[in-house]
C-alpha cells in the first residue's frame, strides 16, 4: 500500500517521474462569494403554483457537506402531499397545458432558459453549497448544460410531427420524476425539459441531501409565469417518493438513482399501464489501447472518474491498460493526481470537493478498506484533507483483479481500479464482465480500432478519446442492470409521448 506523504523529501528533479511525487503549485485562495444566494430559513413544498407547509408541518434540514452546518429547513412532503401534487398536475394538464399548441408551450420553456442563464452564478453557488461538488464544476458544467436542455427542448416542443414522421405524439400526462443527489440542477433538467416540451405535467422529488436548487428552480417556474401545477416540486424521503410512484393518477415514472432503489420501483409500477424510464448505476471500463497518446488518456482518465468526486453513474471507474503501456500510464497517472486539488467546493481552485453526505463517506470508505484487504495496492496523493466536512482522497488501485469488490461494485466516489490486458479480445471481455452497461472509454490512435471496439462495447454510451462528455441532443441511457429507456436528444422525448397514427 502506498500513500504519498507531504513530509516525503523529493529530490527537485521529482516533476513528471511517475512516482506521485510532483511538486504541486501553491494557490492562493479564490473563493466564490456566497452573498449571491439569499437562503430562506425555511422552504415550503411547491404545489399547484404555490408554497405549502408539509401535511404534517414536519421538516427536515439540509446541510453543507463541506462544512457540515446546516443551510436551511425545508418542508418533508408526505404521501398525502404526493398525492396532492398529483390532482394539481393532473389538473394543469387538462386545465390547458396539454392541448396548448407546441410554440406556446416552447415559450415558457426558453423564457426558463434565459432566466437559467440570468441567474446561473446563484444557481451554481447553491449548487456547490447543498451538494460538494466544485463551483468550477457547477458553474462550468451542471449549470449551463441545465440551461441548453431547456433551450433544447424548448425547440422541439412544436416540431412533435418532424420528431416522429408519420406519427402523432400525445403526451402521457402527469409524470413523477424522482432524481439522485450527484447532479441536482441538471437531472431536474433532463427529466423535465422533455416532459413539459411534449406537454406532459410534473412532480419532482429531488434527493433529501440536496433539494435547494430544485426550489429554487420552483421560484424560477413563477419568474417565467408558467402555468400553476405544470411543475410540482415535493422533497421528501424514499417513502414518499414511492408514494409517488404507486398513485394511480401518475402516468409516467423516470427515476434516476440506485440499481437497489431501481428494482423495487419497477416492482412498484409493475401491474399498472404507467410508462417507466430507469437510469441506474455503472461501473463503467475506461480503455487505453498502447497506440494511444498518453498524455490526452491521462486527462480523460482524471476527468473520467474525479470529476464531481466520481459520484458519477458513467464514472469510468475501471481502466483498462494495455500491458505495454501499463507502467508509464500510471506513473504519468500518479504524477497528474499530486496536482489534484482537494477542498473547499466554493474555491476557484478546487478540483475535487466534498462528498454528497456522510453515509456515502462511509460507503467509499468501507469499499476502499475492502480493496485493501482484498489485495489490491492502493495509492493516495499527499494533500491535506479540511478540518471538517466529508472529504476523500484520490485514490488509485493498482494489482486489481476482476474478482475485487472494487472491480465490480459501484464505489461512487473518488476511486479508480486499474486492470491491464494484451489483446483488444481480453479487454472486450473485462469491460463486459459487469451486471452494468451505462458508458464505456475507448482511448486509441486508429479510428478503425475505435468503431470496432464500439460495436462490441455493451454499453449505453462509449467516448473516444474523451469521456464524461454530455450534450443535451445526445440521448443517455443504459443497458442491463444499469436501467432502461433513453434520455436527451429526440430519443428523450420519446420516453414522455404516445403515439398514435394519423
Ligand atoms: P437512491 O437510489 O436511494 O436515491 C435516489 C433517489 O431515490 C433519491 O431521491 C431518493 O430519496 C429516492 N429514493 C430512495 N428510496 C426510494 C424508494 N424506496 N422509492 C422511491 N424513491 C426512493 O441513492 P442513494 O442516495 O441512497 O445512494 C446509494 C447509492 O446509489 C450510491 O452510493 C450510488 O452507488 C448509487 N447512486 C447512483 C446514482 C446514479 O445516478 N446512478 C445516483 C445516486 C446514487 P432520498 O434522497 O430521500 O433517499
Amino acid at each position: 500500500m502506498t500513500v504519498a506523504r507531504r513530509d516525503t523529501p523529493r529530490p527537485p528533479n521529482s516533476w513528471g517521474m511517475g512516482d506521485g511525487q510532483a511538486i504541486p503549485w501553491e494557490y492562493a485562495p479564490a473563493p466564490e462569494s456566497r452573498e449571491v444566494v439569499k437562503l430562506r430559513e425555511r422552504y415550503g413544498l411547491f404545489i399547484g403554483g404555490r408554497w405549502v407547509s408539509a401535511s404534517d408541518g414536519e421538516t427536515f434540514q439540509t446541510i453543507d457537506p463541506s462544512t457540515e452546518e446546516p443551510l436551511a429547513e425545508v418542508a418533508r412532503g408526505t404521501a398525502a402531499d404526493m398525492d396532492r401534487a398529483v390532482r394539481a398536475a393532473r389538473a394543469a394538464f387538462r386545465r390547458r397545458w396539454g392541448d396548448l399548441p407546441g410554440r406556446e408551450r416552447a415559450k415558457y420553456l426558453f423564457r426558463i432558459a434565459r432566466i437559467l442563464q440570468e441567474r446561473s452564478r446563484e444557481f451554481a453557488v447553491l449548487e456547490s453549497m447543498d451538494s460538494g461538488k466544485p463551483i468550477r464544476e457547477s458553474r462550468d458544467v451542471d449549470v449551463p448544460l441545465a440551461a441548453a436542455h431547456f433551450w433544447y427542448y424548448a425547440g422541439w416542443a412544436d416540431k412533435l410531427d418532424y420528431a416522429f414522421p408519420g406519427r402523432v405524439a400525445r403526451p402521457l400526462g402527469v409524470a413523477g420524476q424522482i432524481i439522485p443527489w450527484n447532479f441536482p440542477l441538471l437531472m431536474l433538467a433532463w427529466k423535465i425539459a422533455p416532459a413539459v416540451a411534449a406537454g406532459n405535467t410534473v412532480v419532482l422529488k429531488p434527493a433529501s441531501t440536496t433539494p435547494l436548487t430544485a426550489l429554487l428552480f420552483a421560484d424560477v417556474c413563477q419568474q417565467a409565469d408558467l402555468p400553476p401545477g405544470v411543475v410540482n416540486i415535493v422533497p421528501g424521503p424514499g417513502d414518499v417518493g414511492m408514494a409517488l410512484v404507486r398513485n394511480p393518477g401518475v402516468d409516467k415514472i423516470a427515476f434516476t438513482g440506485s440499481t437497489e432503489i431501481g428494482r423495487r420501483i419497477a416492482a412498484g409500477v409493475a401491474g399498472s399501464d404507467k410508462a417507466l424510464t430507469l437510469e441506474l448505476g455503472g461501473k463503467a471500463a475506461n480503455i487505453v489501447f498502447d497506440d494511444a497518446p498518453l498524455d490526452q488518456a491521462v486527462e480523460g482518465i482524471v476527468n473520467g472518474i474525479y470529476f464531481n468526486q466520481g459520484e458519477v453513474c458513467c464514472a469510468g471507474s475501471r481502466l483498462l491498460v494495455q500491458e505495454s503501456v501499463a507502467e508509464a500510464l500510471i506513473g504519468k497517472l500518479k504524477d497528474r493526481l499530486a496536482t489534484i486539488r482537494v477542498g473547499d467546493p466554493l474555491d476557484k481552485n478546487t478540483d475535487v470537493g466534498a462528498i454528497n453526505s456522510r453515509a456515502q463517506l462511509e460507503k467509499i470508505t468501507e469499499l476502499v478498506a475492502a480493496g485493501v484487504a482484498e489485495g489490491a495496492e492502493l495509492y493516495q496523493p499527499a494533500c491535506d484533507l479540511p478540518d471538517r466536512g466529508y472529504f476523500f482522497r484520490p485514490t488509485l488501485f493498482t494489482n486489481v483483479a476482476q474478482s475485487h469488490r472494487i472491480a465490480r461494485e459501484e464505489i461512487f466516489g473518488p476511486v479508480l481500479s486499474v486492470l491491464t490486458f494484451r489483446t483488444p479480445e481480453e479487454a472486450v471481455e473485462k469491460a463486459n464482465n459487469t451486471p452494468y452497461g451505462l458508458s464505456a472509454g475507448i482511448w486509441t490512435d486508429k479510428g478503425s480500432r475505435i468503431l470496432a471496439m464500439v460495436r462490441r462495447m455493451k454499453a449505453g454510451v462509449v467516448w473516444a478519446n474523451t469521456f464524461n462528455r454530455f450534450d443535451p441532443t445526445s440521448p443517455f441511457g443504459g443497458y442491463k442492470e444499469s436501467g432502461y429507456g433513453r434520455e436527451g436528444g429526440r430519443h428523450g422525448l420519446h420516453a414522455y409521448v404516445r403515439l398514435e397514427d394519423r
